[in-house]
This record gives structure tokens, sequence and C-alpha cells, in this order.
């Protein structure tokens, strides 16, 4: 009989043990593996804050992401972390107490990017085993600088900046330090033949070609190793699909090498698109089919990443004998508190990445973190925003919001958890708004946990009641005489064309136009049929799987160089194109719609004004969309009635303010939330540490270059 004073087995419990990684020891299994989260140490205490919240919700390792051991690795404008100086240090620091304060461990990834970065700022040349460039075909990553090869001074050089990077991360209160050997950068260039030719001992076979990785480890070891867990970071995508001599693929040689050497091998793919796909196309665990023989080859703690959410999947991946701690990336921004929802039982409430990769676009446009599902990641200090906790509003208020997509939800979930009286309306029979529909596309079903995990909350709360098939009006606003109203009502795809000055110009009056919403609306074209994008984001694309799946016959065409252009940004971009050819869809990129009659469609290029025609019945439009804003603009001539009726204020959130990707409908939701009330409240601006005067002699390196 179980005694009754003990907690009850839970099979979760396997996630909470501690694990052993070197001289230091992880509180559980939950590892927030190194990401990019955009914030340079020119923002340390949005960092700092960023990253507490995760130890805060249970997580028991947190890293940062790169971070540059010397100025000869700089991807300015990328946003990178440094550990260059004095001034890093102390940015560092505010990290790694935060992150003590809950009992975590911090760890750092110190890293040199070789010849994938284009030392844009620093001038310096990028520096590589044996000068070979990556010659990106996207303009954010293309240089006109090409690395040069090192010689062994240089070798000897990058494990003293590696070996000096390590001691500052320990001043800087580091539990784990790492050695990077992945996606390009490198230490990986040393381990892959393509970009080693070296004829001395640090090329040709596979024991030499490990030895530069080999050396970093063992310096960061002498230089920290009684202290400090040393990890070794390492992609094993490409090293897995070349063949070994002794074992079925180099990577199980390059693992079998250093086996012993580093206190734990955080283990991933090559390329972001395939290391951080997006659920569009790749589901959860998608790594290991590549990582899955490490640990039959090492003793050593294994660490991996695959979008992990469920807690079953993690506990099978650590009973199986795949990962022994649990990496999240992802998974920890869209959830800070993942760690402690599974261990208090709460598994409805874990906020389920979506798999979007939002996030990342935020890395590629050089600011702080966004995620679509939690409006407050990096608004943790700038907004002083939890992002479990709200806070409860001084006075409760009546709150109306009318229409229930991502915005309409999350205000209705943050003025609840706030104790406001909340009733939310939607036309519709479901809630979801625009997700009802595109939950329905290819690839986009994960993108629900959006409702579900808001739904999912609104149903427990007993101060908020939500009414489907309700359309409201002026007058039912009025008759209502809430003290506030929200309008969430979301936008409408317009069949706005495209022109040369590239801006939504003219229209095509044809019964044989669509739109988007009409597609949702069950209206599909029949016979040939265009999709004409120039909205850029999914939408084009998936629109167009849709209708090929539906047998329809359809090509793609767009004024920008690739089909669904942005999701460059997103890391979908490949997998875009790689979806609409395998359903047979033509692809012309570089056009324009000039004329569209039913039969034919003119496209004209965009540069030349070169004309030709398609064969096509159908001409859908992803274009413009316009706010939904008929209802506001109504109220607005109704200000009388709206006063008498004692609403004290209407205000327009998500698409119906503007429109966007759901990320920006949700924050705006959440902000419209939190300031209800209470007026704008502004946010903080962080600021660099300069405690020290930065000297020359303090970079590793200036005065050589
Ligand atoms: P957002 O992304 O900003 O949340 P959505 O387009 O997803 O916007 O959702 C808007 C929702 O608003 C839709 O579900 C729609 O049915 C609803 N809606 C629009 N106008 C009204 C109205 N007048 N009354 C009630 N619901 C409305
Ligand atoms: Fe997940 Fe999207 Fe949030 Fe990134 S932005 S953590 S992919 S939900």
């Amino acid at each position: 009989m179980m005694n009754m004073m003990t907690k009850p087995e839970s099979r979760y419990d396997v996630l909470f043990e501690p694990v052993k990684i070197g001289p230091v020891t992880a509180p559980n299994r939950f590892y927030q593996v190194p990401h990019a989260s955009g914030m340079t140490n020119a923002l340390p205490r949005v960092r700092a804050a960023f990253r507490e919240a995760k130890a805060e919700g249970g997580w028991g390792v947190i890293c940062t992401g790169a971070c540059s051991i010397d100025l000869s690795s700089d991807d300015a404008p990328l946003p990178m972390a440094t550990m260059w100086d004095d001034n890093d240090i102390k940015a560092h620091a505010l990290m790694t107490d935060a992150v003590h304060k809950h009992g975590s461990l911090a760890g750092v990834e110190l890293w040199h990017g070789g010849a994938s970065v284009m030392n844009r700022s620093s001038r310096v040349a990028p520096i590589s085993p044996s000068g070979i460039p990556w010659m990106a075909t996207h303009v954010g990553f293309m240089g006109n600088l090409r690395p040069r090869s090192m010689d062994r001074q240089d070798i000897k050089d990058v494990l003293r900046w590696q070996a000096e990077g390590a001691r500052k991360a320990r001043t800087a209160g580091f539990d784990i330090v790492y050695v990077y050997a992945g996606m390009g950068y490198l230490g990986y260039e040393f381990l892959l033949p393509e970009y080693n030719h070296r004829i001395d001992e640090y090329g040709g076979s596979i024991a030499n070609r490990v030895r530069f990785v080999r050396e970093m480890i063992e310096v960061t070891k002498d230089a920290v190793g009684e202290h400090c867990g040393v990890a070794l970071r390492i992609s094993l995508e490409e090293l897995r699909a070349k063949l070994g001599t002794h074992h079925p693929s180099e990577a199980h040689e390059v693992i079998e090498l250093l086996s012993d050497v580093p206190d734990l091998f955080d283990v991933k793919m090559d390329s972001s698109p395939t290391d951080c796909s997006a659920s569009r196309f790749t589901g959860e665990g998608s790594h290991e089919p590549v990582i899955d023989f490490v640990k039959s080859l090492t003793s050593k703690p294994v660490v991996g990443v695959g979008r992990f959410t469920s807690p079953d999947t993690m506990v099978s991946q650590i009973r199986r004998g795949v990962l022994d701690l649990i990496g999240g990336a992802r998974p920890s921004i869209a959830d800070p508190f993942l760690p402690n929802k599974i261990r208090e039982g709460r598994i409805d409430e874990i906020r389920e990445c979506i798999g979007c990769n939002i996030c990342i676009s935020s890395w590629h446009d050089g600011v702080p973190v966004r995620c679509t599902q939690n409006p407050t990641a990096g608004e943790e200090w700038r907004r002083g925003w939890h992002p479990e906790n709200a806070g409860k509003a001084d006075k409760p208020e009546r709150v109306l919001i009318v229409g229930g997509g991502p915005a309409g939800l999350e205000a209705a979930l943050t003025l609840g958890r706030r104790g406001h009286e909340v009733t939310l309306a939607d036309s519709r029979a479901s809630f979801g708004g625009r997700l009802t529909f595109e939950k329905t596309l290819p690839g986009l079903a994960a993108w629900n946990r959006v409702v579900d995990y808001r739904l999912g909350r609104l149903n427990e709360m007993t101060n908020v009641s939500m009414y489907l098939e309700s359309t409201l009006g002026v007058d039912e606003i009025v008759d209502l005489a809430p003290d506030h109203v929200l309008l969430a009502t979301g936008s409408r795809w317009t069949n706005m064309l495209y022109s040369p000055m590239e801006i939504p110009v003219g229209r095509v009056e044809h019964p044989n136009v669509f739109t988007p919403d009409d597609i949702a609306a069950g209206r599909l074209p029949e016979g040939p049929t265009l999709v004409f994008d120039f909205d850029n984001y999914y939408m084009g694309g998936v629109i167009t799987e849709h209708l090929a799946a539906l047998g329809i016959p359809v090509s793609y065409a767009t004024p920008a160089g690739q089909a669904s252009a942005w999701t460059l940004m997103t890391n979908e971009l490949p997998l875009v194109h790689r979806a609409l050819t395998r359903r047979n869809v033509t692809v012309t990129t570089l056009q324009t719609v000039s004329a569209f009659d039913g039969e034919t469609v003119t496209l004209s290029q965009i540069f030349t004004g070169e004309k030709q025609t398609v064969q096509c019945r159908n001409l859908v439009i992803v274009g413009l969309r316009m706010p939904n804003d008929d209802l506001f603009n109504a109220l607005e001539l109704r200000t009388g009635e709206i006063d008498a009726a004692g609403i004290k204020s209407v205000r327009r959130i998500g698409d119906a303010l503007a429109p966007g990707a759901i990320a920006h409908a949700v924050h705006n939701g959440h902000l419209a939330a939190r300031e209800l009330g209470l007026g704008p409240l502004g946010f903080r601006r962080d600021a660099p540490i300069v405690e020290f005067e930065p000297a020359f002699t303090s970079v590793a390196g200036l005065l050589e270059a």
C-alpha cells in the first residue's frame, strides 16, 4: 500500500533526476540548449531576464546563444554575444546570477564562426581550415570577402582565444562551457573534408580532422575543467551520411574518437532548416535518426533537441537510451514554465510550441526574440512581463471582446487572469478566427495549439463568458454597455494587384478571381488556376499546396525571387519549394499580373516589363490584407451613444488594427489586456554595460589585425 505521506510515483519522475556534467550537476533533465535570442551584449538586462524566466520555470540548465571568442568571429549585423573583454564578463554575469537564483546551471556557447562569418564589422579576413568559403545564395548571408587559410599560428591563436574565453566565462559565473563544432562553424569545418583540405596533421584522415576539436576541448578543460562542465556541441547530419572505415559512418568515428574527451555531448543537425525545422514539414523528435547512436559510443551524458513538448515523448527518449537530457530551445521559448508544469501534473497547461519559427525570424531580423505562443518572450525586462502572471487588476471591469481569433483569445485569457469580467463574442460557430481555416491547410495543424491552449484555459474560468454565432454591431455593443470594448475583428484578403513600385495598385474585377477568404469559405476554383502571391509569407505557398492536393491544376507566380520569399526567415523556404515541386506546381518568379480575362493571365517581368501569357481559368490573389474595421469606424461615428452607455474605451487589436503574422496579433491582444484601464505602459530601453574603458589589449587579436 502506498505510504500516504509520500508523493505518488509519476511516470515523469525520471525527467526530474539530477545529471552529472563533469564537476557540476544539473538539477534535472530539462536543458535549455544554446539558442539565438537576438539579445547581444548591448541588451544585457533583456537577456538576463529572458533566460531567468526559464530558470524560474524549472529548466535545469540555461545556456546563452553563440558567444564569440574573438573579433575574427563577427556575425554583425546578425545578433551575437561576445566574450571579449571585462565589460562582456559583467554583461554575462547578470544572466548567470539570474539563472543561479533559481538553482539552475548557466552554460555559455563559446563560438568561432570560421568561414561562415563575414566579419563585416571587424573587417579582418575570416579564417578557415583551407580557405573554402560558405557561398550562401541568400542575400543576408552572402559575403564578398573570402576566408583565408589558417596557418599553424592561427590554430594556436584560436586555441588560446578559446582558453581565454573559457576563463572569462568562468569569471562571469558560467557552470558549463562549450566548444562548438556544428552548423558550418570553425570546428565543424575542420571535421568535414569538403572544408578541410589540409595536408598537415589537422587534415586527411578522420583522426586528423578531429584533432582541432579535440584540442579545443582539451584547452577548455585545462582552463576551467576543474570547476566547469565542458560540453561539445556537434552537428552530425553530414558526417552520418559519410561512410566510415571501421563504423557505419564518420559520425560514429568522430564520437568514438572523442568519447571520453568532453563532459557532455550536445548533438544536432547541420543547417538551420533541418536543425530547427518548422512543424509545417517536420514532426517532434526529427533528429533521432541522425543522433540515436551517440549514447552507444560514450558514457558521457548526451543532450539533443526535437521540439519536444510532450512529456511522454521526453520520457521515451530517456528510457530508450537516445538522450540523457531533454534539450529545448523553442519549447522553452513558448513555455518557460514547461518543466514546472510537468512536475506539478499541469500537463494541459503547457503552452506548446507550434513550430512556426517566428522566433528564428527574429534572429534573422536582428531583434530580440518574439514568439507566437508566448507574447511575453523578450518582454520580461523591457515591459516587466512575466510569462505566467499578468498581475491582478486593482479594479475588475467589464470588458467586451468582439472576435475570438488569436488576438481576441489572448486578450480574453490575460484579462480573465487579471480578474476582469470578460465577455467574448464571435460570429462564427467556433472560436479560432483565421486559424479555423488555416489549421486545415497542409502542415498547419500544429498551429492550432494557439487556439487550443487559450480555449482550454478560458473554459476553466468563471469570470469569462463566451458566445458563438453572435455577430455584434454598434447597437448590440451599446446595449451591452461594458466598461471597455476590444475589437478583434480580424482582416480580409483583397483582390488588389501589384505595381513595379512594389505597392498594391489596381484590381481585376472578374468572377473567377479568388482570395484566400473565398477558399476558406468553400468557394473553390474549377480548372487551371494561377496563384499570384505578393504577400510573400506562408499563405501563397500553402494555398497552392492545398489546391494541388484537391486535384486542381495549379501554378504559382510571384514578383519575389522565390516562392513564399519571407519564409527564408522561418527556415521554411527550401521546404516550400520542395513541397511545390512534389505537387508538380510550376513556380514563376519576378512577375506581376497585369491582366486576367478568365482564360489567360498576362504576366509582366518586374524589371524588363516583358510579357507572357499563361492559360488559366482562375486567378487566386494572395496579396494585400486590410483590417475589418467597419465596426470600429461605425463606433467612431456614434461616440455620443458610446459615452452615454458608459463605455470608457474602444480599442482595435490584432489584425483589426494592423494585419500581420499570428505572433503580432497575440502580442497585441496581450498588450491591450495589460494596458486596459491604465493607458500606454511603455517599455524600458536597455543599454550596454561600460564599466571598463575598452583597451586595445583586452580584445584578443586586435593588435595583430
Ligand atoms: P486576429 O488574428 O486579429 O485574432 P482573426 O481574423 O483570426 O483575427 O479573428 C477575427 C474574428 O473576429 C473572426 O473569428 C470573426 O468571425 C470575428 N468577427 C469579426 N467581426 C465580428 C463581429 N462584428 N462580431 C463578432 N465577431 C466578429
Ligand atoms: Fe515555437 Fe513559434 Fe514560439 Fe518559435 S515562435 S517558440 S516556433 S511557437
